[in-house]
């Protein structure tokens, strides 16, 4: 068990994409970390501010009003410079210049290999996972997820409108970088025809085989959701596209794309958003302060506890392939087969939704 640390001022950030409920993690690491007596600066655009020393002091009030508001506050921003040995040379230096002997880092798993490599360097550091995408194999749930599942069923809600007035196919092409879960549950929600992600095979014969045969009886609108991944795994930018052309051939159904992009980024945080943003953000300013670092904040089983993050980002390599065998040295065949099951887990997760949603689309 760690024993409690006393810190004097830490510093707060947001980095790589941004996520709805960015702002209420912020405002939660503010608040219970003031509450602590020690002094709090919020880093101006991720890892670039701490580059360029760019620190404002934060009181209670500086993260008034921003519960609901979408994006970051403090901006986020991909800082190469950082990952460079200078870059993070002057980082630390201007951490210790400031008096900033810790740091929470909110972002997906690019910011978490940061905040690795500072605490390396001798700053604490704890991570909370904030992307829509929740393509973060070390934590079931990652804030802005449920708000960009939201703002994709308001979206495809309008398009199946019109694509029952018109017996139309709505081909939607949906982000979350290497996972599916973002179009496999907006898939369930707004009982899509087909999903289309990296993590299940599909054949494209059966899909269209399948739409030909629920048309005969009567169905007139069609969603097809495409993950993001699909064209790139393929290699192949406008595989959606064409798979629209396809669709249209072999169905006879007059067939649209659409790619939302960086609109599910944005948008007021949802109430599953703002709580969990919260929580984890509490959860963060005590882990600090219990002596704990180099860990994120995660949620397996519904609960919120944390994960060292060389453990985590192994896991998370693991899970998507990325492994390398030199990883796992220093690992012990205990923790190896803990990262294995987390992922069997995560994978029979994503099949278990599958299931459900080729069970209920036609
Ligand atoms: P996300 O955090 O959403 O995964 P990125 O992958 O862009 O987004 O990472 C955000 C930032 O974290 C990067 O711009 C960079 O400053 C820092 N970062 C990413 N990868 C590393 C790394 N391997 N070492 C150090 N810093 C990194």
């Amino acid at each position: 068990m760690s024993a409690p640390v006393t810190y004097k001022k830490i510093g707060v950030l947001t980095s790589g994409g941004d996520a709805p409920g960015m702002n209420c993690a912020l405002r939660a690491v503010t608040r219970a970390a003031l509450m602590k007596g020690v002094k709090v600066v919020g880093v101006l655009e991720g890892y670039k501010g701490l580059l360029e020393g760019n620190f404002l002091d934060f009181t209670e009030r500086s993260v008034s009003n921003i519960i609901e508001e979408g994006g970051t506050i403090l901006f986020s921003n991909r800082c190469e410079e950082f990952k460079t040995e200078e870059g993070m040379r002057k980082a630390v230096e201007n951490c210790r210049k400031n008096g900033i002997d810790g740091i929470i880092a909110i972002g997906g798993d690019g910011t978490f290999r940061g905040a690795t490599d500072l605490c390396a360097r001798g700053i604490p550091t704890i991570g909370i996972p904030g992307t829509i995408d929740n393509d973060i194999t070390s934590t079931e749930y990652t804030i802005g997820f449920d708000t960009a599942l939201n703002t994709v069923i308001a979206l495809i809600d309008r398009l199946r409108d019109t694509c029952q007035s018109h017996a139309r196919c709505n081909v939607v092409e949906i982000m979350g970088r290497g996972s599916g879960y973002l179009a496999l549950e907006s898939g369930i929600a707004t009982g899509a025809s087909a999903v289309l992600i990296t993590e299940i095979g599909y054949d494209e014969e059966e899909i269209f085989e399948k739409v030909r045969r629920v048309k005969s009886t009567g169905k007139r609108q069609f969603i097809v959701v495409i993950a993001e991944s699909v064209p790139k795994r393929l290699g192949q930018p406008d595989f959606s596209e064409r798979f629209s052309e396809r669709f249209e051939k072999n169905t006879g159904v007059s067939t649209r794309f659409v790619r939302p992009a960086h609109v599910l980024r944005g948008g007021s945080p949802s109430l599953r958003d703002r709580l969990i943003a919260t929580e984890m953000g509490c959860k963060a300013v005590d882990l600090l302060f219990n002596g704990v670092s180099n860990s994120v904040v995660n949620v397996i089983d519904d609960a919120v506890g944390f994960m060292d993050i060389g453990f985590a980002l192994r896991t998370d390599n693991m899970f998507k392939g990325t492994l390398k065998e030199e990883d796992l040295e220093g690992y012990s065949e205990e923790q190896i087969r803990k990262m294995r099951a987390i992922c069997t887990k995560r994978q029979n997760h994503i099949a278990y939704l599958y299931d459900i949603v080729s069970r209920v689309s036609n």
